[in-house]
């Protein structure tokens, strides 16, 4: 079973993304910010890392910078789940190696093809 982590500081983001994801079978984890993530990280493993951008304590770009740091997660797909539209954030985002780049509210479906999509290898 692919291991999906959700790292947002909404709960009812968390919830909303883990809703979608239900109707595949994942083994679904949340953190509450990239701090709280990367601490999780030692001890979880991740296919696939969903991440919002604005957090407390570590915001969405350090901890993907943090993350492809780490020999484990070098290549972990990240989809960061933002409702910023700022084009010099989304590329300082893609710099420091997120797969993909999503505007809140997302279509379910559209996750869920981009969710596989990644988890493939597409
Ligand atoms: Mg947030």
């Amino acid at each position: 079973m692919k291991k999906i982590l959700i790292v947002d500081d909404s709960s009812t983001i968390r919830k909303l993304v883990k809703y979608i994801l239900k109707k595949q079978e994942y083994m679904i984890s949340e953190a509450e910010d990239g701090l709280d993530a990367m601490e999780k990280l030692g001890n979880l493993e991740a296919d696939l890392i969903i991440v919002d951008l604005n957090m407390p304590n570590m915001d969405g770009i350090e901890f993907v910078k943090n993350l492809r740091s780490n020999y484990y997660h070098m290549d972990t797909p990240v989809i960061m789940l933002t409702t910023t539209k700022d084009e010099d954030l989304k590329r300082d985002a893609m710099l420091a190696g997120v797969n993909l780049f999503l505007n809140k509210p997302v279509q379910p479906n559209f996750l869920i093809y981009k969710v596989e999509s990644l988890l493939k290898g597409e």
